[in-house]
């Protein structure tokens, strides 16, 4: 198999074992364990990408709270870590450098989603994001991002929720259930050494069949549309020219998935 780049996006909350804000916040008491078993599950995806494709070229992007929980001396040395915010892309920074496949690993499934661990979308500021008349969490709203470079995301990992929420958008993507959502802080969990190796198995799979993965494109226009938790951060919204306000949903027309990323990242920043 010719080399290729992958692009590995790590997020915490779809973690196996993880549960509560303590284990993902760095405030936490159970922080340092949280971006331990985070790192582990990072390193078990690098080892099955590179199972299946040994000069594969591996991006690991962090892509929780600060983007700084993998702990770097411990990510597997042939991967390279894509560190800190904020950055372009943000959760899928690196996808600049062309990437030919995208994996989500430790994703969570959309604000409001019942029975599923610590759900929301991109930050508590945000309620809903609805483009193109559909609502999608962080797990929708990367893959059209992707999408937009061309590249298919070949596999997605997190609670049964989250994994539900790819499937609903890429029917044929291939899926790492790590654990059971019984409610917003409450899992029935595999051991983090189980999902760790169903992790491996799936990211070699996952990239032995990348050719029969196709992108996901975003229907157009591109009309976005966020309903804001608080009504002062749709006031600064407002401020932003080309976003349009009725209440606390905000709404603008995007030229491109990237555009739209761009502004849904400063939405996320300016709300508490
Ligand atoms: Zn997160």
């Amino acid at each position: 198999m010719a080399a290729i780049k992958v692009l590995i996006s790590v997020d915490m909350e779809g973690i196996a074992g993880i549960v509560h804000p303590a284990e993902t916040t760095p405030t936490g008491g159970d922080y340092e364990r949280g971006r331990a078993l985070m790192t582990a599950a990072a390193n078990a995806v690098v080892a099955g990408v590179l199972d299946a494709a040994p000069a594969a070229e591996v991006l690991v992007a962090d892509s929780h709270g600060p983007y700084r929980n993998i702990l770097p001396e411990d990510l597997d040395r042939r991967a390279r870590l894509i560190r800190g915010k904020p950055r372009e892309l943000g959760m899928l920074a690196g996808l600049q450098a062309g990437a030919q496949a995208a994996m989500f690993v430790g994703y969570h499934a959309r604000a409001g989603a019942s029975g599923a661990v610590l759900a929301h979308t991109i930050a508590d500021a945000i309620l809903d994001v609805r483009i193109a008349g559909r609502s999608h969490g962080e797990i929708g709203i990367n893959t059209l991002l992707a999408g937009s470079y061309g590249v298919p995301v070949v596999l997605a990992s997190g609670d049964d929720a989250a994994c539900e929420e790819f499937t609903a958008l890429v029917p044929d993507g291939l899926t790492v259930p790590v654990k059971r959502g019984l409610g917003q802080y409450a899992a029935d969990t595999l051991h983090p050494q189980e999902a760790c190796d169903r992790l491996r198995q799936g990211a070699s799979q996952a990239v032995s069949r990348r050719d029969e993965h196709r992108p996901v494109a975003a229907s157009r226009p591109l009309d976005i549309e966020v309903d804001l938790h608080q009504p002062r951060t749709a006031d600064l919204a407002a401020l932003i020219p080309g976003i349009a306000r009725t209440g606390r949903t905000v709404t603008f027309a995007a030229e491109d998935m990237t555009a739209a990323y761009g502004l849904l990242q400063l939405l996320a920043h300016i709300g508490p």
